[in-house]
C-alpha cells in the first residue's frame, strides 16, 4: 500500500523552518540531569559537541554530513528497529512510495532516451541514494516488457550510504536478505531481469567509468540530502590582523593591507547552545526541548568562505547586497560533474586548482578523466529547489511527518536542503564538453507530457476496489498538484543527454517527443 494523505514530503517542512537569528534565541529548555550534567538527546548529539569543543565550530556541510550518514547514529545509517525514515510510519513520504506511477513513467523515459540514442549496447543503470527501492523496482518491473533494452543492460548499481537500506533495497530487488561482498561493495543477483546483477557501492566513484558503457543515471530526492556550506555576506567586515585560518594542511595567516582580498562572505558554522543557567528550564516545563545546536557566524574566514563563494559570477553578483546568504553543496557539484563526464566524456585537464587562490576557480570531479569517443547515456535529476535563484536559509529538519528544528536530536531527524539547480547545471557544463541539459521544468510538467493522466486512467478502469481506486486517484494527483500542499511545482525535473553535433532533440518530458 503506498500514499496516506497523514504523511508529509520533505518540503513541506519548509514553512515552519526557522530563520537563523531564530535559531540564536533560546526558545525552549536544555535537558539536565539531576546531577546538573547536561542530558544530550542522541549520543551523537554528545559527541558533536565534544569535537566542538576540542576542534571549535564546524560547517553546517560537516554537521550535516555527521547527522545523516555518521557511522554512529547517523540518520540513514543508524539501525531502525521495526520500521525506516520512509512511508506513513517513518518520517517522510517521497514520490515513488506515493504512487507507482512515478517509477513507471521514470521507466519509460529511460526506454524513450535509449530508443532515442540508437539503442546503444552496455548500458548500465545507476541509482544514487535509492531509499527502500521503491522507485528501481518500479522502473525495473515497467522496462523488463522491452526485451531488447533489458538485453542491453550489463549491471544495475546503486550508490548507498545506508547498510541497513541496501538490505531492505536488496529484499526488494533481489529477494535476499543480505547481498554478499564484491570487489566495489556489495552484489546479488537482479529479481526482475535474469541474469543481471545489482552492484552496490557507497560512492560513484567505485561505479566503474568506461569509454565504450551508456550510463543511465538516476537521482531522486538525493541531492537535496547532500551537505552544504552556508555563506552570509557581512558588509565591511574586519579580518583581525592575528587572526590564523585553520586548513588541512596547517595553519595560514589571511593577507592583510590594500593588497588583501576584499571578502565579505562568511561561513556560518555550528556550535552547541549555551549551557548558562538561565536556559536551566527542566524539560518537563516545555513542550520541546531547545535545539542543542545553533548556527553563529564565523568571525575569521574559514578554508571554505575564501574558496566557494568565488566558484560562480552567481555568487558574485551578491557582493553588494548586504546579509545575503548563499547555500553551495561542493559534494552535489562533484557528484553532477560525475554523471556528465560519464555521458559526454571529460574536458581535456587542467591545471589542478589549489583551494585557497585568488583567481576563480571551478569545482569539478576529482575522478580520473574519461575520453568517449561517442557520448552516450542521460542522467534524470528529480527534486526540490528554485530553478534559477541560489537557495538561501532552506535547512530543514522532520520528523515524523512534523516540521522540526534541523539542530535538535542529531541522527534523529531528517535534514535536506534546497537543490540549486543552476549550480549542478553550471557544473556540468564545466566538467564536460559534450552534454547538454534539459531543465529544470516543473514535476508537473514533466509528469504531464510523459503521460501520467493516461496511465492513471488506465489503472483507475481496472481498480479492484473503491479503496484501491481512491489511493490511485489521490496518489497521481498529488504528485502534479501545483498548489501547496502538492508536488508538481516545488518539485523539479533536470536531464543531461549527450551533445551531438547539427541535431537538436529535446528528450520526452522536456518538450520532446519519443523517437526511435
Ligand atoms: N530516492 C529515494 C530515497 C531518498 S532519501 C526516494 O525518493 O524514496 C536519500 C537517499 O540517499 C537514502 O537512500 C540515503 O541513505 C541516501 N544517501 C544520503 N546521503 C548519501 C550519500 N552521501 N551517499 C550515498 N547515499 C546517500
Amino acid at each position: 500500500m503506498r500514499s496516506n494523505s497523514l504523511t508529509l514530503f520533505r518540503t513541506a517542512a519548509r514553512c515552519a523552518r526557522p530563520c537563523p537569528t531564530s535559531y540564536r534565541t533560546a526558545q525552549y529548555g536544555i535537558r539536565w540531569s539531576s546531577s546538573g550534567e547536561r542530558q544530550w538527546s542522541t549520543p551523537l548529539a554528545k559527541s558533536l559537541a565534544e569535537a566542538i569543543t576540542t576542534t571549535g565550530p564546524i560547517s553546517v556541510a560537516s554537521y550535516m554530513r555527521q547527522c545523516l550518514t555518521s557511522p554512529e547514529g547517523g540518520y540513514y545509517t543508524r539501525q531502525t528497529t521495526g520500521h525506516d525514515q520512509f512511508g506513513a510510519k517513518g518520517d517522510f513520504i517521497t514520490s515513488p512510495e506515493i504512487s507507482q506511477i512515478f517509477g513507471e513513467l521514470v521507466g519509460i523515459w529511460l526506454y524513450a532516451e535509449w530508443l532515442a540514442q540508437g539503442r546503444k549496447e552496455k548500458v548500465q543503470i545507476i541509482e544514487v541514494g535509492p531509499g527502500r527501492g521503491t522507485l528501481m523496482d518500479d522502473v525495473l518491473r515497467t522496462i523488463s516488457s522491452f526485451k531488447p533494452f533489458v538485453q542491453s543492460i550489463e549491471a544495475i548499481y546503486l550508490v548507498e550510504a545506508s547498510p541497513h537500506l541496501r538490505n531492505q533495497q536488496a529484499r526488494r530487488l533481489a529477494d535476499t536478505e543480505e547481498p554478499s561482498k564484491s570487489d566495489i561493495g556489495w552484489t546479488a543477483p537482479c529479481k526482475r531481469i535474469p541474469g543481471c546483477n545489482i552492484i552496490w557501492c557507497e560512492d560513484i566513484r567505485f561505479v566503474p567509468k568506461d569509454e565504450t558503457s551508456t550510463p543511465f543515471i538516476l537521482a531522486h530526492e538525493f541531492f537535496d540530502a547532500l551537505p552544504i556550506h552556508v555563506f552570509q555576506n557581512i558588509p565591511e567586515s574586519k579580518i583581525p590582523a592575528s587572526s590564523t585560518i585553520l586548513t588541512p594542511t596547517g595553519p595560514i595567516k589571511p593577507t592583510t593591507g590594500p593588497q588583501a582580498p576584499k571578502n565579505n562572505w562568511h561561513e556560518l558554522v555550528v556550535t552547541p547552545t549555551s549551557s548558562s543557567s538561565d536556559s536551566k528550564i527542566p524539560a518537563s516545563s516545555t513542550k520541546e526541548p531547545r535545539p542543542e545546536f545553533q548556527l553563529t557566524v564565523s568571525k575569521t574566514p574559514t578554508p571554505h568562505s575564501l574558496y566557494l563563494p568565488k566558484t560562480s559570477p552567481r555568487y558574485k553578483k551578491l557582493e553588494n547586497t548586504p546579509n545575503a546568504i548563499i547555500e553551495i553543496s561542493p559534494e552535489s557539484l562533484s557528484y553532477i560533474s560525475d554523471f556528465a563526464v560519464r555521458i559526454g566524456g571529460s574536458n581535456p585537464p587542467t591545471s589542478p586548482t589549489p583551494p585557497l587562490c585568488t583567481t576563480t576557480p571551478t569545482i569539478s570531479s576529482q575522478s580520473a578523466p574519461l575520453k568517449k569517443s561517442t557520448t552516450s547515456g542521460a542522467a534524470l535529476i528529480l527534486d526540490y529547489g528554485p530553478s534559477s535563484t541560489i537557495p538561501s536559509n532552506t535547512l530543514r529538519g522532520i520528523r515524523s511527518h512534523k516540521p522540526c528544528s534541523p539542530f535538535s536530536s542529531p541522527g534523529l531527524v531528517d535534514l535536506s536542503a534546497d537543490v540549486d539547480f543552476l549550480a549542478l547545471a553550471e557544473s556540468v557544463l564545466n566538467a564536460s564538453p559534450n552534454v547538454e541539459i534539459h531543465g529544470p521544468v516543473e514535476q508537473a510538467f514533466f509528469l504531464g507530457s510523459m503521460g501520467i493522466k493516461e496511465r492513471a486512467e488506465r489503472l483507475l478502469r481496472g481498480a479492484k476496489d473503491e479503496e484501491t481506486r481512491k489511493r490511485l486517484e489521490t496518489g497521481w494527483k498529488r504528485l502534479v498538484d501545483r498548489g501547496p500542499d502538492g508536488m508538481g511545482k516545488t518539485y523539479k525535473a533536470m536531464a543531461i543527454v549527450p551533445w551531438q553535433e547539427g541535431r537538436v532533440r529535446r528528450p520526452v518530458g522536456f518538450g520532446g517527443d519519443v523517437v526511435g
